[in-house]
C-alpha cells in the first residue's frame, strides 16, 4: 500500500516546513558546543522573568485541562489592544490561526494569493487543502501591493500579507496597505500577519487593529514566539471581527493553546520594559550587523525585523554549512527563491560577533573593525 496515493491531492505535493536547525542537532551531528542559533528570528534575550516566574507558579495546574476559552489572556489583550475579547482568537503559535483562517474560508475550489518570498506558512497552508496559490511578483524583494489587489478574482478568498515580511524583512506603509484593504472586495479576507510588529520603529508602519472597525474582512495576527521570547510554549493570536473570531472558534482544537502558554504569556504581557530592552538591543545590533556585511562588501535587504537577509554572492547553502562547522547556525533561504541569501536573526553582540568573524573567515574578506 503506498500511502502517498490516499493522500489527498493537495498533500501529496507538500514539502513539509523547514525550521531552525537546534542548537542540540547541532551539537550532536557535529560534536560542536557553545552552538548559537540564529536561525528562527527568537528573542535573545529570553522571554521576560515575570513570565518564568508565572510558569513555575502555575505549575501545580498543569494536570488541568486549560482554560479553553482563555478568559484571562483575552481580557489582558483586549484591555492593551483597546478591543472587545470576543475578537481575539487564541493559537498554538499564530501559524495555527494562519491555518485556521485558511481552513475555515477555503476550498480547493478557491484561490489563495500571497507575494513572491513571503513566509512559506501561506503556501504551505494553501496547498494542504487543495486551493491554487496566485504567488504575484515582488518588487526590489518587497510586496508589490497594487499587483496584489490586481491578481484578485472571483475565486479569491483569502490573501496573506507579512508586515514586516519574513524572511526579507521588507514591511508595506500604512497609506499603501490601507489604499489595498479599500481595493479588495468583500469575497476577500487579507490577513494581515504582524509576527515581528513590536520590534517595528518605522514610522509610516500602521498598527492594523486599528483598522478593524473599517474593514471587516481584515484578520490580524500576531505572536508571543518572537519579541514575547515564548516560542517554544506555542502561543499567538487572531484579532478580528467577532463574526469571523466565532467561526475560528468552531473550527479550532478545544485546548489549542496550553495553559503554560496562556500563563506565561499573560505575565509577559505586562512587562512593557522586557519588550523596550529586547526592540533596543535589537535596533543596536541590527545597525552593527549590517556595517559589519556592509564592511564585508555584502549586500542586505533593509530589514525592520529582527533578522537580516544577506547575500553572500553566491549558493547560501554553502555559506550556511560552513558556517555549521563554526557552531553558528542561520536560515538558508533558497526554498525561498532566495538562493545567494541567507537570514540572520539578530543575536546578542557576542553572537552576532561569532556570525560576523566566521563569515568573514568562510568568505574571505576582513574581519570588520
Ligand atoms: C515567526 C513567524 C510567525 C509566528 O509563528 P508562531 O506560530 O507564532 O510561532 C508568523 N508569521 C511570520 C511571518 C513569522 O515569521
Amino acid at each position: 500500500m503506498n500511502p502517498v496515493k490516499l493522500a489527498v491531492a493537495g498533500v501529496r505535493g507538500l514539502q513539509p516546513y523547514q525550521p531552525g536547525k537546534p542548537t542540540t542537532a547541532l551539537e550532536r551531528e557535529y560534536g560542536i558546543q557553545d552552538a548559537v542559533k540564529l536561525a528562527s528570528n527568537e528573542n535573545p534575550l529570553g522571554p521576560a522573568p515575570s513570565a518564568l516566574q508565572a510558569l513555575v507558579g502555575a505549575a501545580g495546574t498543569f494536570a488541568r485541562y486549560p482554560d479553553g476559552n482563555g478568559f484571562e489572556l483575552k481580557q489582558a489583550l483586549a484591555n492593551k489592544l483597546r478591543i472587545d475579547p470576543a475578537q481575539i482568537t487564541l493559537g498554538n503559535g499564530s501559524n495555527e490561526i494562519l491555518e485556521l483562517v485558511a481552513r475555515t474560508f477555503v476550498t480547493s475550489a478557491d484561490e489563495v494569493v500571497y507575494a513572491e518570498h513571503a513566509f512559506v506558512v501561506y503556501p504551505l497552508v494553501t496547498q494542504a487543502i487543495g486551493a491554487q496559490g496566485i504567488v504575484v511578483p515582488a518588487i526590489d524583494w518587497g510586496y508589490d501591493l497594487r499587483g496584489m489587489a490586481a491578481a484578485v478574482t472571483s475565486r479569491t478568498r483569502l490573501a496573506f500579507i507579512a508586515n514586516p515580511n519574513n524572511p526579507t524583512g521588507t514591511w508595506v506603509s500604512a497609506a499603501a496597505l490601507e489604499r489595498f484593504l479599500g481595493s479588495v472586495p468583500d469575497h476577500v479576507l487579507v490577513v494581515v500577519d504582524e509576527a515581528y510588529w513590536d520590534y517595528v520603529t518605522e514610522p509610516d508602519y500602521p498598527n492594523c487593529i486599528e483598522w478593524l472597525d473599517r474593514f471587516d474582512n481584515l484578520i490580524v495576527t500576531r505572536t508571543f514566539s518572537k519579541a514575547y521570547g515564548l516560542a517554544g510554549l506555542r502561543i499567538g493570536y487572531g484579532v478580528s471581527s467577532p463574526g469571523i473570531a466565532d467561526l475560528l472558534n468552531r473550527v479550532r482544537q478545544p485546548f489549542n493553546a496550553s495553559s503554560p502558554a496562556q500563563v506565561a504569556a499573560l505575565a509577559a504581557l505586562q512587562d512593557e520594559e522586557h519588550i523596550r530592552l529586547s526592540v533596543d538591543l535589537n535596533g543596536e545590533q541590527m545597525r552593527r550587523l549590517s556595517q559589519a556585511f556592509a564592511a564585508m562588501g555584502l549586500h542586505t535587504i533593509a530589514s525592520v525585523g529582527n533578522f537580516l537577509c544577506v547575500n553572500v554572492n553566491g549558493p547560501g547553502m554553502q555559506v550556511y554549512e560552513a558556517l555549521l562547522h563554526y557552531g553558528v547556525i542561520v536560515r538558508p533561504v533558497a526554498n525561498y527563491g532566495m538562493p545567494n541569501h541567507l537570514r540572520v536573526t539578530v543575536g546578542l553582540p557576542e553572537e552576532n560577533d561569532r556570525l560576523v568573524t566566521a563569515m568573514s573567515r568562510i568568505l574571505e574578506r576582513s574581519v570588520p573593525a
